[in-house]
């Protein structure tokens, strides 16, 4: 499509921004997380209601172009940016609502979890939330939300009360227990395949907002011992244990001893989502193994805990991520080995463990596919020079292949790029997938947002 044919397109009556390809801020806006992704949308439609959002919809079904939707563009798939189509772009939907009575919210869709959270803190509430500020909350709740204070409180979707949501056909409806409950369902795991939704109410909890929380970090060789040690931990650690492990490079900054600056190392992250004292005493055993090369677990705003993953917005990204059925010594062994030699310093293996209050969800409750797994390995691989794109990707799957023999056949789709039809299937397990792609035929049957982990309407070819 030419610049000249899309600068035609005017919507009369949206308050937002049409953001066409000559205009000054076209670069920046159709910018996502993974530097891989460079798509080149007809319009980019910046709404600022919901009302925008029904006429951007309808701009592009009338014109019969791909739609695709821009909560907080952190998708490692870009599935947030079209190609000659038009981008719903909900960055202007900021506005937080706090019931600090009631303990629930509204909030717009194009927060990120950075904002979320500061709103919520303000009133020592909380909800879990991506470990990364930057994340939009869109994305990341409909794929059901994964997050450190989730042994605690659930999952994202977990707290969904309703949706508010514009469906394919244009409407504007509100989807909850109540009202279109199967579309509430699908919401809560199924991401953006049945409708665009441009406010969320949760329940919220109240947290800190001091926590005791921070980051362990040892050095790589003791990875296996590190792992053995935090599996049995867990076990039996309460719910107010969120945990992680991830195998990285230290950064090369004073707070890193000496010797581990910027080399392989181990870091464990962990928070406790409740009493600071019995904190201290629940988390005292993980802290004295080792010792660690630096014990950062100190009382901190939950905020600040949210910031110290790392982020590398701009750099070229592959990502993986399996469900483990279980972490056997062998297991442990092939995996420790991979702590020796990062892929890159923006590169890191997560694995974190499962249990705690969304295992206890009945699996049927919501479209997300798999809580009952004991493990979740995510492999975020990220480096600076597209020169090594070809070569790092296929690092990448070989990395991800040792621990293939322990997995469920499921993965979290939030963690994962384009890995093809299969992978998306699977991730919900066949019977779920029917129930699915049934839904989707209802309220979604031309596969208007297909822009996404793609469920395909029942009856359609494939
Ligand atoms: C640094 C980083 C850290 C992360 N940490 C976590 C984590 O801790 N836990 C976790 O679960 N995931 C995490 N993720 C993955 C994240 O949840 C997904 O990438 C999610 O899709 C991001 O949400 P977003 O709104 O930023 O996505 P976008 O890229 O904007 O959108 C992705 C897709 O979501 C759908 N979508 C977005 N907004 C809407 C909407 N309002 N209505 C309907 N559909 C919509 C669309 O299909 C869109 O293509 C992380 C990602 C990054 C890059």
């Amino acid at each position: 499509m030419s610049i000249a044919e899309v600068s035609r397109f005017e919507l009369p009556g949206f308050s937002g921004s049409l953001i066409h390809p000559h205009h000054a801020d076209y670069d920046e806006a159709r910018r996502v997380y993974n530097g891989m992704i460079d798509r080149r949308p007809a319009v980019i439609a910046r709404c600022s209601s919901a009302d925008d959002v029904v006429l951007a919809l309808g701009l592009a079904r009338s014109k019969g172009l791909p739609v695709s939707v821009f909560g907080g563009g952190h998708a490692v798939t870009g599935s947030a940016v079209c190609d000659d189509g038009i981008c719903i772009d909900l960055r202007g939907m900021k506005e937080i609502r706090i019931d600090p009575v009631a303990r629930t919210c509204r909030a717009e869709a194009g927060l990120n979890w950075g904002e979320f959270d500061a709103a919520t803190a303000r009133h020592g509430l909380a909800l879990t939330g991506g470990r990364n500020p930057t994340t939009g909350i869109a994305g990341l709740s409909l794929g059901s939300g994964s997050g450190w204070l989730e042994r605690k409180f659930g999952y994202v979707c977990d707290n969904l009360i309703s949706a508010e949501v514009v469906t394919a056909d244009g409407r504007q409806v509100i989807a909850s227990d109540t009202e279109n409950p199967d579309l509430f369902w699908g919401l809560r795991g199924g991401g953006g395949n049945f409708g665009i939704v441009t406010a969320f109410h949760f329940r919220l909890h109240q947290l800190g907002p001091i926590v005791l929380a921070g980051a362990l970090m040892y050095p790589a060789p003791m990875a296996g011992a590190v792992l053995r040690h935090m599996r049995d931990f867990i076990r039996t650690a309460p719910d107010e244990v969120g945990i992680g492990m991830a195998f990285t490079t230290a950064p090369d900054a004073p707070f890193v001893p000496e010797p581990a600056r910027g080399k392989p190392i181990v870091v464990v992250q962990v928070i406790f989502a409740g009493d600071m004292e019995q904190g201290a005493t629940v988390l005292a055993p993980l802290r004295a193994f080792g010792p660690p090369a630096a014990d950062l677990v100190q009382p901190m705003p939950y905020t600040e805990f949210q910031k110290l993953g790392g982020n590398f917005p701009g750099s070229q990204n592959y990502w993986t991520a399996d469900f483990l059925n279980e972490l056997p010594e062998e297991a442990i062994d092939a995996y420790a080995a991979l702590a020796l030699t990062p892929l890159s310093p923006q590169s890191a293996i997560i694995l974190v463990p499962g249990g705690g209050a969304p295992s206890r969800v009945d699996e049927e409750a919501t479209a997300f596919g798999m809580r009952t797994a004991p493990w979740n390995v995510h492999y975020i691989c990220g480096w600076m020079n597209p020169a090594d794109n070809a070569a790092n990707t296929a690092r990448v799957k070989e990395i991800a292949a040792v621990l293939k023999p322990w997995s469920t056949g499921r993965v979290y789709l939030n963690y994962i790029g384009n890995e093809g039809q299969d992978r998306v299937d699977a991730a919900f397990g066949a019977r779920k997938l029917a129930r699915l792609r049934d839904l989707k035929a209802k309220w979604d049957p031309d596969n208007v947002f297909r822009h996404n982990h793609n469920i395909r309407p029942a009856d359609s070819q494939g």
